[in-house]
């Protein structure tokens, strides 16, 4: 069974990286795309993906109603508690970490291959760096990523 993706609307953009980060395509209606419910709706029916909301605006539309397009809406609360929730909601595993700035596959590359893009010392001092497939940004390991890792660790035990 391939893994559950998501949209997250516009109140939900910090969710949508914490999914990213636990390695679930998640799309997130952010500004400058169209946000208005009918759209994301057909988005989430289109791409088979469940639609995470602030609100309750999304039951008026009937693919939702229908129960075509999985539904959860997510409170106001600090981010770390809407991750659990969805986690436990839909018993999400960790995967591999997508990019938080765009969604893409990370791709594994050796350090040789972006000596040119990392700052000094950076390529030494990694074994492992990621290439994204969609915006082409170069990350690695370092202490931006315990962080993360940290608190991942924390949601998913
Ligand atoms: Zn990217």
């Amino acid at each position: 069974m391939s893994p559950m993706r998501f949209l997250c609307d516009a109140m939900l953009g910090g969710l949508a990286k914490w999914l990213q980060a636990a390695g679930y395509d998640t799309y997130y209606a952010s500004q400058g795309t169209d946000v208005s419910d009918r759209y994301l709706t057909q988005k989430a029916l289109d791409e088979g993906r469940t639609l995470l909301t602030g609100d309750g605006g999304f039951l008026e539309r009937k693919p939702v109603r229908d129960g075509q397009v999985a539904f959860l809406q997510v409170p106001h609360c600090p981010v770390e508690e809407q991750l659990r929730m969805v986690v436990e909601s839909f018993r999400l595993v960790r995967r591999v970490s997508r990019c938080m700035e765009c969604n893409g596959e990370l791709q594994t590359v050796p350090p040789g291959a972006v000596t040119d893009r990392v700052p000094d010392g950076v390529a030494g001092a990694h074994e492992e760096f990621f290439l994204c497939g969609g915006c082409d940004r170069v990350f690695w390991r370092g202490s931006h990523w315990d962080r993360i890792r940290g608190r991942l660790e924390r949601t998913f035990g």
